[in-house]
């Protein structure tokens, strides 16, 4: 099918698809249109990665919209939201706006509803519908991208519900569910009462096989000789040979620690092969990397870059990401080292993918897991760019003969897992029971059981009663913790109607709400970290060896500061848990003492978007918790704000009105407070001299940081720099802008 044949989109949109090269729909694609995925039909299309699912998505939502709807599309990371909202951008000649939804889960529900594709993060779309959204009312489609994904332990459950709370509350909606292939596409479709295209088509041809010995052992049962040499690892052997034939390689390890050292090590065989020319590009992309952060991670990666290889992981920061991924296209960087959590979803395909660890360490099981077929096939399918690779290559690599048939049978050969629902957890249930329940979606048990029944996790069990019996569970735990009444109706007290909307754990607002409670005035910013840093919504930091020790002296000598009462050593898992709290809590300390990123990211072990990652999250639940403070009149509402701007803004209490201007920063605010601007008023009305000396010489941003705080006449044009306030042995070029607030970096779900 021919997309000039295509009919329900805006006008011109078949003509542009044309000219982006999109001239025959690929066989899923035209699948999907022929079981109406263009006039309204549900759908799932379970195809393999780099088939043209986008494509699917698209047609679907520019056929809503120009049947008067809106469209939703749910993407499975927060990192993705922004990349995929820039690629619809593209269909905005034609008449339709797009928005994406990121921030805070409580703000800008309202500003989106002047949009007509929506972009956001499945907790984004929960919170929004929970915060009354009214727009939700004028979808005619949603999306969920990579739904298979509703089988993750944590983040699967409220993708489920949130399609199911959708799909309840508008009639009709269509609902297209993208997916990679999976064992049970034809459940998900029964779900959603779905047409389905499951297909094996893929635009470039794939081999797969394992690496062993000297030889690539192929799935169509040809060896081919692949050498090794003394010292060099298969990897290494792989890339260097990938680059003989002038293709460059993804490969796939299970951590951001091995994915930097993999990308150091192979940069020495990709270096050998580079011209001058492209050693002096590298060179530059590898400046632009260093001024996006001023970070250890940064300055590795910059290194790695410099010698045409890179790694690409949740810890960088999405201004690195969108440099490697670039340099991967342009093909100036030739290896990339990846964590599969991001690379699922990004575009770089490769002549060759190499999934070098097919096990990762799993926290809930204690140790190494083999990763699932479905995840190993998704990087499998990365191999092959269409158009410009006579065909993609995927290998697993194994040092002993036996792994070799082992290898097939476990990833060549299989079929990849069945989907299955894990909302029957309860961390899960209490969240989303106490939502339903608050939105008034469900005003009785029986109301709620009948809500529940339309989750996947319905059509999958065959166990009657377990579903009732969990909620009853949860409902019992919301009725203890005051956040619902179950008296003849069920309803949601003012403060469990608080919580929902919060959008925060159930069981994460009872801890609060318990320290809040004994909070005095001892209770320092430190205490009130922790607070947040216990609950269940903070991914606290680990404990490393020696951490406990170290921890453990400064909880003693710091209990007092820390709302709530510590558990005793011998509960072992309660007091770790705690020990991991203060940790946690210190590095937001450190972050408020102003210590720079990269004195932070070395002391805790940690790249730069997990310290974004970690403040962000506490500045949220400090929100949090200052409005159940405020909810329940408690007096340290005060102490628990100050907390939360000192851990948004990352400075000390001084610093506080300063850092709030915007484009100021934390950096910006010291600089112009040792130059003796203290306050907002004191910049509205400052001496321009000394503003410009403080912002080292920076006129651009002194304007605006000028015109931000309401000085009368920022303008800099002859405005000569203060020396005296200029930074200690600071240049105009010299310290790089990093830690400043307002770069976008989002900590991901790693
Ligand atoms: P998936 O989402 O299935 O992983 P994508 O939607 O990212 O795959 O598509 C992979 C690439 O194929 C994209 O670069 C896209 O532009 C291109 N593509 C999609 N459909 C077609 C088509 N019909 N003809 C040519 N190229 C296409």
């Amino acid at each position: 099918m021919r997309v000039t044949d295509l009919t329900g989109l805006p006008a011109g949109v078949p003509e542009h698809l044309e000219e982006e090269g999109i001239e025959e729909l690929y066989p899923p694609q035209a699948e999907a249109v022929e079981r109406g995925v263009t006039e309204g039909e549900s759908l799932v299309a379970s195809v393999p990665t780099a088939s043209g699912k986008t494509l699917i998505a698209e047609l679907a939502m520019l056929a809503a919209v120009e049947r008067g709807g809106k469209a939703l599309y749910i993407v499975p990371l927060r990192a993705l939201a922004g990349e995929k909202a820039s690629e619809f951008e593209r269909f905005e000649r034609f008449g339709l706006s797009v928005g994406v939804s990121t921030g805070n889960y409580e703000s800008d529900g309202e500003r989106l509803a002047n949009n007509d594709v929506i972009v956001a993060t499945s907790e984004k779309v929960d919170s929004l519908v929970r915060n009354g959204a009214g727009w939700v009312d004028e979808l005619g489609c949603v999306v969920a991208d990579e739904v298979h994904l509703v089988d993750d332990a944590h983040r699967g459950p409220t993708l489920e519900v949130t399609l199911a709370k959708l799909r309840a509350r508008v009639s009709d909606l269509q609902t297209v569910a993208l997916s990679a292939t999976v064992g049970n596409a034809d459940e998900l479709a029964a779900w959603l009462d779905a047409e389905l295209v499951d297909s094996d088509w893929r635009p470039i041809e794939l081999r797969t096989g394992v690496h062993y010995g000297q030889a690539l052992h192929l799935d169509d049962g040809t060896t081919r000789e692949l050498p090794v040499e003394r010292g060099e690892s298969q990897t290494a052997a792989i890339v260097r040979d990938t680059l003989r034939d002038d293709g460059s390689t993804l490969v796939f390890v299970n951590s951001r620690r091995n994915a930097e050292g993999a990308a150091k090590r192979l940069a020495s065989v990709v270096a050998a092969e580079l011209s001058t020319a492209e050693r002096a590009d590298l060179a530059e992309i590898a400046d632009e990397i260093r001024a996006v952060s001023d970070t250890e991670t940064s300055e590795t990666l910059a290194n790695a870059v410099e010698r045409g290889a890179a790694f690409h992981h949740a810890g960088l920061a999405r201004e690195h990401r969108e440099l490697v991924e670039e340099a991967f296209r342009d093909r100036l960087v030739r290896t990339v080292c990846a964590t599969p959590t991001l690379a699922a979803g990004v575009n770089t395909p490769a002549r060759r993918v190499v999934v070098r660890d097919w096990q990762r360490y799993d926290g809930d099981a204690g140790g190494m897991q083999p990763l699932d077929v479905l995840e190993v096939h998704q990087m499998f399918g990365r191999a092959g760019r269409p158009g410009l690779d006579p065909y993609g290559e995927a290998v697993l690599v194994t040092d002993d003969h036996d792994g070799l048939e082992g290898l097939f049978e476990r990833y060549i050969y299989a079929d990849p897992e069945p989907v299955r629902s894990k909302l029957a957890a309860e961390p899960a249930l209490r969240t989303h029971v106490l939502a339903t329940v608050a939105t008034g979606f469900a005003t009785t048990r029986d109301e709620l059981l009948d809500f529940l029944d339309g989750t996947l996790y319905a059509e999958q069990t065959d166990e009657a009663g377990r579903l009732a019996s969990v909620t009853d569970d949860v409902l019992a735990y919301l009725d203890a913790n005051g956040f619902v009444d179950r008296g003849e109706d069920l309803r949601a007290t003012e403060t469990g109607h608080l919580v929902s909307r919060l959008y925060v754990d159930p069981m994460s607002a009872a801890e609060m709400i318990h320290g809040l409670r004994e909070a005095d005035e001892e209770t320092t910013p430190l205490g009130f970290y922790h607070l947040v840093s216990r609950t269940p919504d903070m991914y606290e930091l680990y404990l490393r060896s020696g951490d406990r020790e170290t921890y453990t002296d400064v909880l003693y000598e710091r209990e007092a500061e820390i709302p709530g009462s510590t558990p005793s050593e011998f509960e072992d898992g309660a007091f770790e848990d705690w020990l991991a709290a203060l940790k946690t809590a210190t590095l937001m300390e450190d972050w408020t003492e102003e210590l720079d990123e990269e004195r932070i990211a070395e002391r805790y072990g940690v790249g730069p978007g997990d310290i974004r990652g970690k403040t962000e999250t506490a500045e949220w639940l400090l929100g949090a918790a200052e409005r159940l403070a405020g909810e329940l009149d408690l007096d340290c509402v005060r102490a628990v704000r100050d907390a939360r701007k000192r851990v948004d803004y990352g400075v000390r209490e001084e610093l506080l009105d300063l850092a709030g201007v915007r484009g100021v920063g934390r950096k910006r605010a010291r600089r112009l407070y040792r130059a003796g601007v203290e306050d907002r008023s004191e910049l509205r009305n400052a001496d321009k001299a000394i503003v410009l000396g403080a912002l080292r010489g920076r006129r651009k941003t002194a304007e605006s940081v000028l015109a931000a705080a309401g000085h009368p006449n920022p303008e800099m044009d002859d405005v000569r720099a203060d020396p005296d306030a200029a930074p200690e042995g600071a240049t105009e070029a010299g310290e790089s802008e990093a830690g400043e607030r307002g770069q976008a970096s989002l900590g991901d779900f790693e």
